[in-house]
């Protein structure tokens, strides 16, 4: 077919395709009808408008607003090269509604290889973005979905733009009450500032970042989160996002705590069992080294614990043993670690104390137990004493706890064998 027998203003006049014809300074010169449905203008209205008209916003699949140089027709003129098939959404101000259309772009030279005028087509394909409804998906998933915005990591925190069904159900937080604060709000007392440190460097560096995190809700209660941050990208590159998707485990969390708790503790004193012991101590003292702080360890062992035994029968040895916990534990500070080490041999790292300070608390508590009476349910008086080692950080030991043990057990063999009842330092 000869295409000059085609009449080309027919053929764009009844074309499904905008169609725009730009000159070189971006004005529109021609704007078919489809076009004038599309961007929503009268023929008036387009010709003569250019693309930096603050009435035309367009944005990216992203939601972005695309900058006046990113527009089709300045980006053809700036690289001469053609654009094709780019998602781009139409708004103006008359309407919130986005139109979806893909875009092509094509520029016509003149002789001098000069732009002379720029092609822009686009078919409208809000219909089609709409056959996969993900935004009703993450609004209807099991998950938590909180979206920030990627700016202000480090100031005031990110601002939260959006946040599912799944997420005002569990936190107890309308949308409304929600939108515009940071997600830090939702972090509390017990929430651990390593995690939140980790998190923060990581979107800071726009990076992924997953990590267990406890939270509160609206009305205090603490709930476990498995969240995956992941920074979200506009069409030009730049992180615009961090998307979070977040999985409620807080039973599996609490069964896990039991579990440790159970693995951690002495059932008959309640006390932290050698295990617990062990990874605690090393804890405080990882601490103390860092900051600096004088600790000191002390070894109690109970004197003649077998003759209870024998005297009263091995129930009453554990009753013993329940209450001498019990009052080594009112005895000492929170900060301080105890733990039964086995048998009738106990041990507390006293955290922040020097072996001065030590000596005192231990002398004190060594005068309670031999003050102390225990009645049976025989009406029999039982009272016993103990010995105590102490060792403390410095020199040798430098916050070594095998080492530290090894001494204070020294010192504890010390007061034994010159006749007990005693807190024994080298
Ligand atoms: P010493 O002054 O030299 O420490 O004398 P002792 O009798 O306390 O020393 P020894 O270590 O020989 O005895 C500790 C006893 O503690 C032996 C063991 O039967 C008893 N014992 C260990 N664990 C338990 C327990 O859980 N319950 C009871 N009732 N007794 C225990
Ligand atoms: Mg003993
Ligand atoms: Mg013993």
């Amino acid at each position: 077919m000869n295409l000059s027998q085609l009449d080309p203003a027919a053929l764009l006049e009844n074309l499904h395709t905008g169609v725009v014809v730009h000159n070189k300074d971006t004005r529109i010169i021609y704007a078919n009808p489809k076009a004038l449905e599309l961007l929503r203008l009268t023929s008036s209205q387009a010709l003569g408008k250019d693309a930096l008209d603050p009435e035309w916003r367009f944005v990216d699949t992203h939601s972005q607003l695309i900058s006046v140089d990113s527009f089709p027709v300045n980006r053809v003129i700036k690289t001469k090269e053609p654009i094709t098939n780019l998602e781009v959404g139409i708004l103006d101000s008359s309407s919130e509604k986005v139109t979806w259309v893909l875009c092509n772009a094509y520029p016509e030279f003149d002789e001098q290889q000069n732009i002379n005028q720029i092609v822009v087509s686009f078919v409208d394909i809000t219909r089609q973005k709409k056959i996969i409804p993900f935004e009703d998906i993450v609004e209807l998933a099991n998950d938590v979905i909180v979206v920030t915005e990627a700016s202000s990591i480090l100031d005031d925190g990110p601002k939260i733009v959006y946040v599912n069904k799944a997420f005002t159900e569990l936190t107890g937080y309308t949308k409304e009450e929600v939108l515009g604060k940071t997600p830090r709000i939702l972090q509390g007392p017990d929430t651990s500032v390593e995690t939140t440190d980790k998190i923060r460097l990581a979107l800071s560096q726009q990076l992924p970042v997953k990590a267990k995190i406890l939270n509160y809700s609206k009305s205090g209660d603490e709930y476990w989160l498995d969240m995956n941050i992941v920074p979200m990208k506009s069409e030009f590159d730049d992180v615009c996002y961090f998307a979070a998707v977040e999985r409620d485990i807080t039973e599996q969390m609490t069964r896990e705590n039991k579990l440790k708790e159970l693995s951690i503790r002495d059932p008959l004193t309640s006390l932290l069992n050698r295990r617990g012991y062990f990874e605690a101590a090393q804890a405080l003292l990882s601490y103390s080294k860092r900051n600096e702080k004088p600790v000191t360890l002390a070894m109690i062992d109970i004197d003649h614990f077998k003759k209870i035994n024998d005297n009263y029968g091995h129930h009453i040895g554990d009753k013993v043993l329940k209450i001498f916990a019990e009052i080594m534990s009112e005895s000492f500070r929170d900060s301080d670690i105890v733990g039964r080490l086995g048998g009738e041999e106990f041990s507390i790292l006293l955290a922040d104390s020097n072996l001065f300070n030590a000596k005192g608390k231990l002398e004190e508590f060594r005068s309670t137990i031999e003050q102390n009476v225990i009645i049976t349910d025989t009406d029999d008086s039982i009272n016993f004493t103990i010995s105590v080692g102490l060792a403390d950080c410095k020199k040798g030991r430098e916050y070594d706890l095998d080492v530290m043990l090894k001494q204070a057990d020294r010192c504890l063999y010390q007061a034994k064998e010159s006749g007990r009842n005693k807190v024994f330092v080298q």
